[in-house]
């Protein structure tokens, strides 16, 4: 049974505790777990279910911003997407990527979007009936995002995209995808649009899926010639990164979030078999050794969270929280691929067999140190942000 003391942090509200519990509850009751089911056999039909399962329950509402358009209030809260994405993840890492993936697919148009796009896109966002994909990285920019070639070319009424997109999450099952291309109005960041791609427009195809080792939906897209009408740009034009970069200020620190949810998660597997499990004549929680890697995997959480909710308690007042977005991510990321390799050695050889909790939970928090800003990344923003806040800041 995971600790829930951190609920009562001053960064948290009532609304926000009750929505913990109703949602665990729920979680417990409903949600198939894949951390001990060895993963879906059919990744695509698991997740589009998970989606359908979501928005019917409501949690889809908390990722979407606007109550006209079905959302669970006027702006992202990032508290409440933070509880959820880390409560789903301690239950099922897909049903953490599905919730999450419908709130970064159509973030860009939450914060972003024109009343009509919003109109079209974010009810059914919330209802779990339109999937959402956010398209930003390409083969040869990933951490360089400004190097991206995919390119967008206004011919009257319309836009004619030409390139690629790779490692898209939701890629192949998605509805629609935000896609980043470069319109060229001034050169590297600044000269980047962002548009809403239908899956069925003429010339986006999939043209390749890949697979990873916590398998979700995830492709490389291929845009020829692929046309879309102008209302289809999100915010102005030559905007793009300004989109892209704010869309992910909200989501990053939810990613910290899920990593917490993991890392909680196995902690409780820790103690679990820590306290089961004899050996030399007592149990495995007996030893001094044990109980130091305990102290260490729940500091560790504790610290990550004390850092995911702050970030989100500053943006949900209104804060710019480039730097402590960063610092989350950063954190809680790495603390939870610590805390799981020690759960995983707590449980010796059962740690490794395939479908194990821990050993899902092993494959599962692997990414989330590379996508949306690798660590190394973070570690560039903080700096720079530092750097940036010197009287003669460089
Ligand atoms: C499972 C998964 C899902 C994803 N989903 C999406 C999605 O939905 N949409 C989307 O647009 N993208 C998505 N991505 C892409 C992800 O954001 C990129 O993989 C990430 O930005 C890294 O880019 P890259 O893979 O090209 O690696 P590279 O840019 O080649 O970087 C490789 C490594 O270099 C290191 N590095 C980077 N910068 C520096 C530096 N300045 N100094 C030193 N070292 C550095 C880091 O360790 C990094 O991991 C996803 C990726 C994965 C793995």
């Amino acid at each position: 049974m995971a600790d829930k003391a951190y609920l009562d942090w001053p960064f948290l509200e009532p609304r926000h505790r009750a929505l913990e519990s109703e949602l665990d509850a729920w979680a417990a009751a409903h949600l198939g777990d894949t951390h001990g089911a060895g993963g879906a056999a059919d990744v695509d039909a698991a997740c589009r279910a998970l989606v359908r399962r979501l928005g019917e329950a409501g949690w889809l509402r908390h990722a979407v911003g606007g109550v006209r358009y079905g959302g669970a209030g006027e702006a992202l809260d990032t508290r409440a997407l933070c509880l959820i994405r880390e409560t789903l993840a301690r239950h099922d890492g897909l049903a953490d990527f599905a919730f999450a993936m419908q709130g970064l697919g159509s973030g860009a148009i939450s914060l972003f979007g024109s009343p009509a796009q919003q109109a079209h896109y974010l009810p059914r966002v919330a209802r779990g009936e339109a999937i959402a994909a956010f398209a930003l990285s390409e083969p040869q920019a990933g951490s360089d995002v400004a190097a991206m070639a995919c390119a967008a070319v206004r011919d009257g009424e319309h836009y004619v995209l030409d390139g690629e997109k790779t490692w898209i999450s939701n890629g192949g099952i998605a509805d629609f995808y935000v896609v980043f291309a470069r319109t060229g109005e001034a050169p590297g960041a600044r000269g980047i649009s962002a548009f809403i791609v239908d899956a069925d427009a003429p010339g986006l195809s999939i043209a390749e899926r890949i697979d990873v080792i916590a398998p979700h939906p995830l492709a490389r897209l291929r845009f020829d010639a692929c046309r879309v009408p102008a209302g289809a740009l999100v915010g102005a034009a030559g905007q793009g990164f300004k989109v892209a970069m704010a869309t992910l200020d909200v989501f990053r620190t939810s990613v910290a979030a899920a990593a917490l949810g993991f890392a909680r998660r196995a902690l409780d597997e820790a103690l679990a078999r820590a306290t089961s499990r004899t050996m030399f004549g007592q149990t495995l929680a007996g030893f001094q050794l044990t109980q130091a890697k305990l102290a260490q995997m729940a500091t560790g959480i504790d610290a990550a969270a004390l850092l995911t909710y702050r970030a989100a308690w500053l943006r949900d007042s209104g804060n710019k929280v480039t730097k402590e977005a960063a610092m989350a991510k950063m954190t809680a990321t790495e603390t939870a691929q610590q805390v799981i390799d020690a759960a995983v050695q707590m449980f010796g050889g059962q740690g490794v067999v395939s479908g194990a909790p821990v050993e899902c939970l092993y494959r599962e928090i692997r990414a989330l140190r590379i996508y949306e800003g690798a660590t190394e990344v973070q570690q560039l923003i903080i700096a720079r942000e530092l750097l940036r806040a010197l009287p003669n800041g460089e």
